[in-house]
């Protein structure tokens, strides 16, 4: 380890991943450090049955149109499934009348319109909500659908932050049969130099660039690429110098969200019906959202976010199984429970090198997701979904920060 590398890349998620890319064309020596055994980082699929491979991250191509990974896809000669997704269609209407889903997507349009035309001076969710006519029926539907989009509270969003990325974003979802997480392991370059299971534990300033301490030992680079999670940046568990105090404030006003996954396997599968979706209880903010039989597989996808995600991971996974079984069964009735059996879970909370689902920035903050994508004295760059103005909290948001890292990186070496 004793030569000097041109660009140290920390982090094997989307960002790292895209920045390798750029960097294998460019004439300069490059190196990926991964902490995790595995490559992907929050874009991981897994296959817990044969034939039955869901992803535990991130699923969707949002923004589908104008999504760079439909590109990368139809290089790779993978299939991408434009189908429309079932979001927001409750199926058969159970335990969710036609009257109240009007209602509640009135609900939905005046606070939107809200944080459009008059944005509290508070920037809080929340504030703009509190004003619209409905709130107190609505309140916990609307904390579930944002608890789903951002990860937390209304009181804990920022409206600049929500607005921003939904005014950037369209309306097409498209999905990848082959898994978003294979996709993005596979689009790292086959020679891409590369380390996994090597955490990087420090990073020092040197005349020459910077020093990295991992646990396998010392590297030195002219400049390193930062893509880890916001909530990893803020907890100090890699040692920055004193110089980057300021990025670390910046990551923690964008700190991950909780957003979480519990999937079951349908043994019986003519009892439901594919590709169709239900909110488990759509009067209380601590309940999930499942899609039923994605891309016609025998799973249900269960999908959790902010408090809902909190409350039930808390009490463990079997209770998180046993929770997802429990709404199905008061809405398909009893017959359900014999058809649905545990199948795989997701922990991106409890995940050392991630430590929660996605960043969202608190009111008044969204600024620093400016300040966090600054490069610092030509030498440390930061990628990473949190860095990305508009589409943070996304693939493609990841995916567009690491070519711009990259590039900055490249240029301040003048390679
Ligand atoms: C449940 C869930 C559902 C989602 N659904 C979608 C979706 O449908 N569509 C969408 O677009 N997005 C979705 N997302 C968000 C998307 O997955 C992320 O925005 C994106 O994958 C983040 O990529 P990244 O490269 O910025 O970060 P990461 O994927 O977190 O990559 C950072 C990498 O750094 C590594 N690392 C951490 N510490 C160290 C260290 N000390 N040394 C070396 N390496 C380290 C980590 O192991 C990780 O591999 C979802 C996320 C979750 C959790």
């Amino acid at each position: 380890m004793d030569s000097i590398t041109d660009i140290v890349v920390v982090g094997a998620g989307a960002a790292g991943i895209s920045a390798m890319r750029v960097l294998a064309r460019a004439n300069c020596t490059s190196l990926l450090l991964e902490a995790s055994p595995r490559i992907g980082g929050r874009a991981w699929t897994v296959m817990p049955k044969r034939e039955q491979h869901v992803d535990l991250g991130c699923g969707w191509l949002h923004s589908a149109e104008q999504n760079p990974w439909v590109q990368v896809a139809e290089e790779a000669g993978v299939s991408v499934d434009r189908r429309q997704a079932a979001w927001g269609k409750q199926y058969q209407n159970l335990d969710f009348n036609p009257e109240e889903q009007k209602a509640a997507r009135k609900f939905l349009r005046d606070w939107n319109s809200e944080m459009w035309e008059r944005p509290p001076e508070t920037d809080s969710a929340w504030d703009a909500a509190s004003r619209v006519e409905g709130v107190e029926r609505w309140r916990p539907y609307l904390e579930r659908v944002v608890g789903a989009v951002s990860g937390k509270r209304l009181d804990e969003v920022s409206v600049t932050d929500f607005m921003n990325y939904h005014q950037a974003s369209t309306e097409a979802d498209w999905r990848l049969p082959v898994g978003f997480g294979h996709l993005v392991a596979a689009s790292l370059p086959r020679e891409a130099n590369t380390l996994v299971a090597t955490p990087v534990t420090g990073i020092v300033l040197e005349p020459f660039g910077v020093r990295l301490e991992t646990r396998s030992g010392t590297l030195r680079a002219r400049a390193a690429i930062l893509t880890v999670s916001t909530n990893v940046l803020a907890s100090g568990s890699i040692a920055l110098p004193t110089a980057l105090t300021d990025w670390q404030a910046a990551a923690s006003d964008l700190s991950l969200g909780s957003n979480e996954k519990v999937f079951l396997e349908i043994v019986s599968p003519s009892d439901f019906e594919p590709e169709t979706q239900v909110v488990g209880n759509p009067r209380s903010s601590i309940t999930g959202a499942y899609y039923i039989r994605p891309l016609g597989r025998n799973v249900v996808e269960s999908f959790y976010g902010g408090e809902a995600a909190s409350e039930i991971w808390s009490l463990g996974p079997a209770h998180a199984y046993d929770f997802a079984t429990n709404e199905l069964v008061r809405l398909f009735g009893s017959k359900a429970r014999s058809s649905l059996r545990p199948l795989t879970i997701s922990g991106w909370k409890q995940d050392p090198w991630v430590l929660g689902s996605y960043s969202c920035a608190s009111p008044r903050k969204s600024i620093a997701r400016t300040q966090l994508a600054r490069a610092y004295d030509g030498r440390i760059f930061f990628a990473g979904e949190a860095t990305h103005r508009t589409a943070f909290s996304t693939v493609h948001g990841a995916f567009l920060s690491g070519e711009r890292a990259a590039q900055e990186a490249l240029h301040a070496l003048s390679v």
